[in-house]
């Protein structure tokens, strides 16, 4: 295992420099099937983008595994272009109105080439005080790229629709944490780029699905299309948890950075989906069992606010059994988040001593 940290390091280096909103996946998509090439012979895109590479298992009667994470991020897409040459966006995906105004963003123009571009913010000599600890919603924001007319946006191939991005930025903090844009979800991604590399050489019982995800932060929905494909006996959703060691968020749970991979309970988001999940109880067991047995820091996650696809893939077909396992992430959904690498290899030590278990006869039965 010499060498997982830095390979950590320079995966997520990588990712989370790579602009791919959600529905413009297709330079993630690109940069996976590459990663998986050298490990996995038959990797393949799916309709809706999803990027699935299968490892054969050599029990054909082991239960067929789906491995997954989002390869997307939040952002914008441009709604408006005003005569003066600032655009109007329109949010995609959960963006945090208050860390908006004065950020670096990038647009993509429809002739292939990324714009740079700044949010505006009121200048601050000239706000009130009143006004000093108001968010200004996203709806009265601007993007300036430096020109001066629609006619000038419009010759960069900017038009409505564009997707805009928070200007990507990798930094690597004190230790082994990471500040970067889209660590949500770069780090599942970085996780199921070593799984393949793992399995290529160390062939499992049970087939393995790595799949990288599409559209997860617009509908929650990219992977089901997937898993309708595959049709797994079970699947595995992998992503960022709230870490709650800062100040404002200490009375929330005891998640934190450091503290190994997590093993999700329960999630549920009460505002417009009213989905979530609860795992499937052979798989927690199966995950909290390894972690024992090595020795692997395991913290555990129940939250209201916050679901990922999985919520979405239990229920297709006629079900399918899912966990969330994920690692800790400060400042989410914001360009700054920030991860501890020894949690990313946490994660990645779970799954190849829990996937590497399960053979013929594992039972997903509820009642027995
Ligand atoms: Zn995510």
């Amino acid at each position: 295992m010499t060498g997982i940290k830095e390979d950590f390091f320079a995966l997520l280096k990588d990712m989370t420099l790579i602009p791919a909103l959600s529905g413009y996946e297709e330079p993630m998509a690109r940069y996976l099937k590459d990663a998986f090439a050298p490990s996995v012979r038959e990797v393949s895109i799916d309709t809706a983008g999803n990027v699935i590479a299968r490892i054969p298992g050599s029990d054909a009667a082991a239960p067929r595994l789906m491995v997954f994470a989002h390869m997307d991020q939040l952002g914008f897409v441009v709604r408006r272009i005003l005569e003066g040459g600032l655009i109007q966006i329109e949010r995609l995906g959960g963006i945090p109105e208050k860390v908006l105004p004065g950020l670096r963003v990038l647009i993509q123009g429809e002739k292939g080439q990324a714009v740079s571009g700044v949010i505006g913010a009121k200048s601050h000599h000239a706000t009130k005080a009143e006004e000093k600890y108001i968010v200004t919603p996203y709806t009265e924001l601007y993007v300036d790229i430096g020109a001066s007319s629609k006619n000038a946006v419009q010759k960069l191939g900017i038009e409505v629709g564009c997707p805009v991005v928070y200007q990507p930025g990798f930094e690597k903090l004190q230790g082994d944490r990471v500040c970067a844009t889209s660590v949500d979800d770069r780090g599942g991604c970085a996780v199921l780029i070593k799984l393949a590399e793992y399995f290529a050489e160390h062939p499992p019982k049970s087939t393995l699905y790595l799949v990288g995800t599409v559209q997860e932060e617009f509908n929650l929905r990219g992977a089901m299309v997937a898993a309708s494909r595959i049709k797994p006996d079970a699947a595995i959703a992998l992503d960022i948890v709230i870490s709650c060691d800062t100040p404002e968020l200490k009375e929330r749970s005891d998640l934190c950075l450091g503290g190994g991979a997590v093993l999700g309970m329960y999630s549920f988001h009460g505002r417009g989906t009213l989905n979530g999940t609860i795992p499937h109880p052979a798989l927690v067991r199966l995950f909290r069992e390894v972690a024992r047995k090595q020795a692997i820091p395991l913290q555990r996650s129940a939250n209201l606010g916050s679901l990922t696809d999985s919520s979405y893939v239990q229920l297709v077909d006629s079900g399918i059994p899912c966990i969330d396992l994920g690692f800790p992430a400060r400042y989410t959904h914001t360009p700054v988040e920030v991860c501890d690498v020894n949690d990313l290899v946490s994660l990645y030590k779970l799954l190849v001593a829990g996937l590497g278990e399960v053979g013929t006869g594992f039972d997903f039965s509820r009642v027995v």
